[in-house]
């Protein structure tokens, strides 16, 4: 045997399947926080998704650990600075979900123009009402964070026929198609935002009250990255006065809610949330599983 492994969370099968010969395997994946920090000096490497921290404290403790593996994508519930100062590599799986994340974009985008979740809400209650939207074609999508993701929804996303602009701080290549714009002019000029950033666990937010300010009257924003991309408590007020018409979003600062400003939010018609499904496919939960088990081989 190689080594111990710890998984924290639920990861597809085929995870310990390919690890199977080489190590030895704790399946616990509904560990709790403390029991993590009691058990962790045992393992030499770790499996998380997004439910499970590992903290400067676990890491304090990890006195064998080699390999943090996220499965998934995304490193914001790791402390990677501490980890790196302990010489404990962290490796995730990026790309591996592109795929769905985009499906479900499209149909946010969907949804928040044409109230689709008010409709069938009301539909169960056996109101016919008709609710009028907006059609998507020949208005501007505006992507914040042109990396894999971003980019792969403006391809999947030529079917509407809108106009495209991107922001990204780093020098990410842009198609012909796609306008490359400052953060301003893409909070000015579109009509749907889909946020598709990376955050670490202590960057700030992007869109505080000034930035918010700048954006297009009747704006759609659509997030499926991470919540804190958006200052959720200076949003209210922008969902509130119609500025916003609708947040669709898959991601939540708490989740589940438990601020005053969150709880208000999803009580709004405007505001649409998803229990954070993006990847939540049989085929992007096997990619990840397999892109996660030769990560920890590689790294090993
Ligand atoms: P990526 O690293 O390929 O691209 C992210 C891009 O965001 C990069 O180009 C980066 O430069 C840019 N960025 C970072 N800070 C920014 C800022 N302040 N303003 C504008 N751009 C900024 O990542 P990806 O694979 O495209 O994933 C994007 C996001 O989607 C990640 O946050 C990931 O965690 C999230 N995600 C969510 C789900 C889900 O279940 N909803 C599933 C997979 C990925």
């Amino acid at each position: 045997m190689y080594g111990k492994v710890l998984i924290c969370d639920p990861v597809d099968s085929v995870l310990r399947e390919k690890l199977s010969d080489k190590f030895e395997i704790d399946y616990n994946p509904e560990i709790s926080a403390q029991d993590l920090l009691n058990v962790i000096g045992n393992y030499d490497v770790v499996v998380v998704r997004s439910r499970t921290k590992i903290t400067r404290d676990v890491i304090s403790r990890a006195k064998k650990l080699k390999i943090i593996a996220r499965a998934g994508i995304g490193v914001d519930n790791i402390d990677t600075d501490y980890a790196e100062e302990k010489h404990i590599k962290v490796v995730y799986a990026p790309g591996s979900s592109t795929e769905s994340v985009v499906e479900i974009t499209l149909a946010m985008m969907v949804i928040g123009a044409r109230s689709l979740f008010k409709g069938i809400e009301n539909t169960k209650k056996n109101n016919f009402t008709k609710l009028k939207g907006i059609e998507l074609e020949g208005k501007t999508l505006g992507i914040l964070g042109f990396g894999r993701i971003g980019k792969a929804i403006v391809d999947a996303a030529k079917v509407f026929k809108m106009n495209f602009i991107a922001y990204d701080p780093m020098p990410v290549e842009y198609p012909e198609y796609v306008k490359k714009v400052s953060l301003e002019e893409l909070l000015q000029n579109s009509d749907v935002i889909s946020i598709n950033v990376t955050m670490r666990k202590d960057s700030p937010y992007i869109l505080n009250d000034p930035e918010l300010a700048k954006l297009k009257e009747g704006v759609i924003i659509v997030n499926t990255s991470r919540a804190r991309a958006i200052n959720g408590k200076d949003m209210l007020k922008y969902l509130k006065n119609g500025k916003i018409s609708a947040f669709v979003s898959d991601v939540f600062w708490n989740e589940p809610a438990k601020e005053d400003y969150e709880l208000e939010m999803l009580s709004m018609d405007n505001v649409m949330i998803t229990p954070h499904l993006g990847a939540q496919t049989k085929e992007a939960q096997k990619r990840i599983a397999i892109m996660t088990a030769d990560n920890i081989i590689n790294e090993w």
